[in-house]
């Protein structure tokens, strides 16, 4: 088809032939000039009907060297999300870091903008991850053992952004690990305390065996007993090995049953005074007439109670008084238990809450102690909101106090 151009040129020129025909042929001027006029209509109708050719626009066309989607670290929202992040974050582009949030920052040094980030993360794995992240087999995380110091684990990941843009996550895995190692802890020495028990009870068995029949009724009696309180021991290890990770299982759910704090002291201490005659005279309550609303879990309690009670009555000096209070203080009260014993050094005050912890491991065997007993009390208490203080004096004594808060009723 013809342009717009070349159909005018056409309808003109044939205007032009037919007005010259008609002045060389004689025609009339006036038949010549309206024939002229009408060609020259007509050949600008043609014009304006015949569409402009335009050419097709380039659909797939490269964008301009300013419409590159801008780097996602220059976004502001960017730039404020990485400060909220608690944990190291890095940005880099071409290996280079762009971008550190405070973590990050704190962790690795505020020389590390516009370093390598592998010699801002120094670290063998980071390096060899970083130097091969094309290729595929590489695993999505990658530990960083002992770093940034010795002991201590990371964790690294990569998200790969457009073109060379990388977003690096560290993660401090240490406190995980000590958890791991506490738990593995705990597993070899409850196998310990149970194994100690366990060989002396096969131990005497064996030897009253041997024996045959043959030894005397007191020296057998003797090795009965032994046996019976190894026995004991154990089953007391495994009621509160129990009751421990009852506690611990416990731990994030807030009790919801309505008590009475000063109700359940009352039948504590009134258990304790028939399993325990020959300490029963020395305890002294002062619970108050009135009742300690609370909100708690009454089994939790009066085992609380009793550890603290029984080990004050266990370390107390026989004969002396061991006082067990309740004090109110504002909206909370508070559960105190004092003893007049050997008391306990500062320095072992902290660690008396650990698992197996003992003073005097001796000592605390020979009044069938579990180690567990404040442990436990931890845990109750944490559970229950409450504040734990022991406060000791060598050569005085111990006072040990728990304070929680009362329920609305109170
Ligand atoms: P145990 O079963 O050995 O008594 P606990 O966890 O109850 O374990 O207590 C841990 C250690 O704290 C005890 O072994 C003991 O050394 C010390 N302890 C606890 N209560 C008292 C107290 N009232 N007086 C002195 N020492 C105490």
């Amino acid at each position: 088809m013809f342009d717009r151009l070349s159909s005018l040129v056409i309808a003109l020129t044939m205007v032009a032939i037919a007005a010259i025909f008609a002045a060389l042929t004689g025609g009339d001027p006036l038949a010549i000039v309206i024939m002229a006029v009408a060609g020259l209509v007509a050949a600008a109708t043609v014009h304006s009907a015949i569409p402009a050719v335009v050419p097709e626009p380039q659909s797939a066309a490269p964008p301009a060297a300013n419409d590159v989607p801008a780097s996602l670290f220059r976004h502001p929202d960017f730039a404020h999300w990485v400060d909220q992040e608690q944990e190291p974050l890095l940005g880099t582009a071409d290996n280079i870091v762009t971008i550190a949030n405070d973590a990050a920052v704190r962790l690795l040094g505020r020389h590390i903008v516009g370093a390598d980030v592998r010699t801002a993360i120094r670290h063998p794995a980071a390096t060899e991850w970083l130097s091969r992240m094309q290729d595929d087999a590489l695993p999505e995380t990658v530990n960083l053992i002992d770093f940034p110091r010795p002991g201590q684990r990371w964790t690294m990941r990569i998200a790969a952004l457009s073109g060379s843009e990388n977003i690096i996550f560290l993660s401090d895995r240490s406190a995980i690990d000590a958890a791991d190692r506490m738990r593995s802890d705990f597993v070899a020495n409850a196998s310990h305390e149970l194994r100690t028990p366990l060989a002396a009870i096969l131990g005497y068995v064996e030897t009253l065996q041997e024996m045959n029949g043959e030894t005397d009724a007191p020296t057998r009696d003797r090795f009965l007993s032994i046996i019976e309180r190894e026995a004991r021991r154990m089953q007391q290890l495994v009621i509160d090995l129990l009751s421990i990770s009852r506690v611990e299982a416990d731990r994030f759910r807030r009790p919801t049953a309505n008590v009475d704090l000063a109700m359940i002291i009352r039948t504590t201490v009134g258990q304790l005074s028939d399993s325990e005659p020959a300490r029963a005279k020395d305890l002294v309550t002062k619970l108050g007439d009135g009742a300690q609303p609370m909100l708690g879990d009454e089994a939790q309690l009066s085992q609380l109670a009793h550890n603290i009670i029984s080990n004050a009555m266990k370390y107390g000096h026989a004969g002396t008084p061991v006082t067990v209070e309740l004090v109110r203080e504002g909206r909370r009260v508070r559960l105190s238990v004092s003893d007049q014993g050997d008391g306990i050094a500062p320095d072992h005050l902290p660690r008396l809450t650990e698992r197996f912890y003992r003073v005097d491991e001796a000592r605390s065997r020979s009044v069938g102690g579990t180690g567990l007993g404040l442990a436990i009390v931890k845990h109750i208490g944490e559970r229950h909101q409450g504040q734990l203080d022991i406060d000791s004096e060598v050569g005085k004594g111990t006072r040990v106090s728990v304070t929680f808060p009362l329920s609305s009723k109170g």
